[in-house]
């Protein structure tokens, strides 16, 4: 008998398995993708971890490993298009903000350090075929497995679209900006290493992230017929519309990487936990890009679980109800709060009701309020 079964191995389901692995549990993660192939880094899509993050990371033994691959975020610089209006985040300390890592790459050192855990198995390419829920276990037919199989919590970290929530009927609450993003790296030779930016555009904005070799990541959002034409337009036409939202003080982009272009929604589960059942990751709450929170926020919640495992000080039966509502009341708080703030800012981000000059006023006056500013740098370092 399993205690977890996870479905899905992206970075949501890999973090939770190493967790309770860690702490001897007996984990199955099924994936139904083969293992991904190396990206080089300038195609890499990737993914700003908070300090809080990094330290969760470092708990479970493998922020060492992820580190050597880690670019860090020394600061953030907000701007205004066309405005004086800026604001520059820092920390008063020596730590970075945040690092930047590689999403495949996160994927990676967390499959090496879950093949040395005893009582993990990864099953991929894997999927369930047939499930059905007792008081006390989940029975599984799986495909990939010759024998049907029992766990007492069925995880489902199998992200936006999880088959698993719409087969439990959970419903969600769909939250449409009615703006696309645009995403893409870019080399930018002048450009100060270890800041990323925020830029507010008449139409939407840009977030650079700093990555290796002097690229950034760049999110650009705005409105869909701009961004497909962004997407579809020659690279040097990109290069230029991009360098013109920008401007000249932030250096030249003398390379653009293949471009993405996808709608930006936010979607929250209706409730996360079900009986013997728990929606985990995207599946349960999948948030706007622009606030970098999304994994952020799921690796609180993996840490919840494991405070919880490690304040039990003996086997747990994870899929009871007392542990699983223990878990939601638990991380209530903090993701109402990163969900509502996402959600202020990508509407403030996709309003055409606030003038440029109002937000470039809003930034100022941010920039000025030593306090606001200390506690908005905190709450994106994870705390
Ligand atoms: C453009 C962009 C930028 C972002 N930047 C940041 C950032 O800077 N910082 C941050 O914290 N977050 C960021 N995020 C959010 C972050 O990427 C997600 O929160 C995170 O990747 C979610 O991981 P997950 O494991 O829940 O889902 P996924 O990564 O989607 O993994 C789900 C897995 O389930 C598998 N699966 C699906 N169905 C099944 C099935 N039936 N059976 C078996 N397996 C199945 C899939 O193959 C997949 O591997 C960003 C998101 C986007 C779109």
């Amino acid at each position: 008998m399993y205690d977890a079964v996870i479905v899905g191995g992206g970075a949501v389901g890999l973090s939770l398995a190493l967790a309770l692995g860690q702490q001897q549990y007996r984990v199955l993660i099924i994936e139904k993708k083969n293992e991904s192939v190396v990206v080089d880094d300038f195609q890499a899509r990737t993914i700003a971890l908070s300090y809080a993050s990094k330290r969760i990371y470092e708990c479970l033994h493998i922020w060492e490993d992820l580190s050597l691959k880690a670019v860090p975020i020394s600061q953030v610089v907000v701007s205004v298009k066309g405005h004086y209006g800026r604001s520059s985040l820092k920390t008063d300390d020596h730590e970075a903000l945040g690092y930047v890592v590689g999403a495949n790459v996160i994927e990676s050192v967390l499959t090496q350090h879950l093949v040395t855990q005893p009582t993990v198995e990864i099953l991929r390419p894997g999927e369930i075929l047939q499930r059905e829920c007792t008081q006390s276990s989940w029975q599984l037919t799986v495909r990939g497995k010759h024998q049907p199989i029992a766990c007492k919590l069925l995880v489902a970290a199998d992200g936006i679209h999880s088959q698993l929530r719409q087969e439990q009927q959970i419903s969600t609450k769909l939250m449409d900006y009615n703006h696309f993003a645009v995403l893409a790296n870019l080399e930018m030779p002048q450009m100060a290493q270890e800041t990323a930016i925020e830029r507010f555009l008449p139409n939407g904005a840009i977030a650079l992230l700093p990555w290796k070799n002097k690229a950034f990541t760049c999110v650009w959002t705005t409105s869909q017929q701009e961004a497909l034409a962004l997407k579809n337009m020659p690279e040097q036409d990109f290069i230029s519309c991009c360098q013109e939202q920008l401007g000249k003080r932030l250096g030249k982009i003398v390379r653009v990487s293949e471009r993405l272009a996808f709608p930006l929604t936010m979607n929250v589960a209706a409730q996360q936990s079900g009986s013997r059942f728990l929606l985990m990751g995207n599946a349960a709450h999948n948030l706007h890009p622009i606030a970098a929170q999304g994994l952020n926020l799921s690796l609180r919640d993996v840490w919840q679980i494991r405070s919880q495992l490690i304040k039990a000080k003996e086997p747990l039966d994870i899929g009871a109800q007392s542990f699983l509502q223990s878990y939601v009341n638990e991380r209530k708080s903090d993701q109402h709060q990163i969900i509502f703030a996402t959600d202020k800012i990508a509407n403030f981000m996709s309003s055409q009701r606030i003038p440029a000059p109002f937000r470039a006023l809003g930034i100022t006056l941010f920039d000025s309020i030593k306090p606001l500013k200390e506690q908005f740098t905190q709450r994106a370092m994870g705390f």
